[in-house]
């Protein structure tokens, strides 16, 4: 049966699910920044994932900001490098705006990204087209808002969506930041390996609301 709402130590264990996903998942996105960057991503988010479980395993929490806003922290603390930064924006960002909620819903997914993906773009100058995880997060969140009103398990799984499409349409995108901007057109083809990582996230988000 899916879940209706998230009560805080659930928004725990759903994190928990992202974290571990992000560790198996770090041959994919080692491979997806080796084709356009330096190849550190995948060992990044390892590293940042790991900070995340050491905090949030075995903590007990009472209003759902705080998981969100712990991992945001321990990823910002850990990772280092831009990733550091601009994901644990996410994560901070988007937790801040669930302040003092005693549950999570389609509203609170919808809150949560629209944060997020303001967070980022503001911390890290990056804007849709770029080629960045911008793309999959700003059709998150605009999906995210366009599925307020309904049930927790088919929004986020609608957001889920979004957020592959953005990732699959950022193969046709030219690299305009960061690292994979010396590329020019040779980025062309691929998908951007932040925008891998912010797919697997919502993916795992929905899976653990479905189950
Ligand atoms: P680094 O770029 O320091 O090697 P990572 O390889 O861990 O860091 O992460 C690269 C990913 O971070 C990119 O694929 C992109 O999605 C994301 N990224 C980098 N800079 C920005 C930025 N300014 N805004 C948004 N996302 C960014
Ligand atoms: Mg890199």
């Amino acid at each position: 049966m899916a879940k209706e709402s998230l009560s805080p130590n659930e928004c725990r264990d759903m994190l928990l699910a992202v974290a571990d996903k992000i560790i198996e998942s770090e041959p994919i996105l080692t491979d997806a920044d080796r084709a356009l960057g330096d190849g550190d991503h995948g060992i990044g988010m390892e590293r940042g994932m790991k900070a995340v479980k050491e905090k949030l395993e075995g903590q007990d929490f009472d209003s759902i900001d705080k998981p969100f806003t712990t991992m945001g922290m321990a990823m910002m603390s850990s990772m280092g490098g831009a990733s550091g930064a601009v994901f644990g924006t996410l994560f901070r960002a988007g937790g801040k705006a669930l302040a003092e909620a005693e549950s999570l819903g389609a509203a609170q997914v919808a809150a949560f990204f629209t944060a997020a993906a303001e967070g980022v773009q503001k911390r890290g100058g990056a804007k849709p087209g770029d080629k960045t995880m911008v793309d999959a997060l700003v059709p998150a969140a605009e999906k995210a808002e366009e599925m307020k009103s309904e049930s927790l398990a088919t929004a986020i799984a609608a957001v889920a969506e979004a957020a592959e499409a953005g990732k699959v349409a950022s193969e046709d995108l030219i690299a305009t930041m960061g690292r994979a901007k010396t590329l020019g057109e040779r980025s062309l083809g691929k998908p951007d390996a932040g925008a891998v990582s912010v797919s697997i996230i919502v993916a795992t988000m929905s899976d653990y609301v479905a189950s």
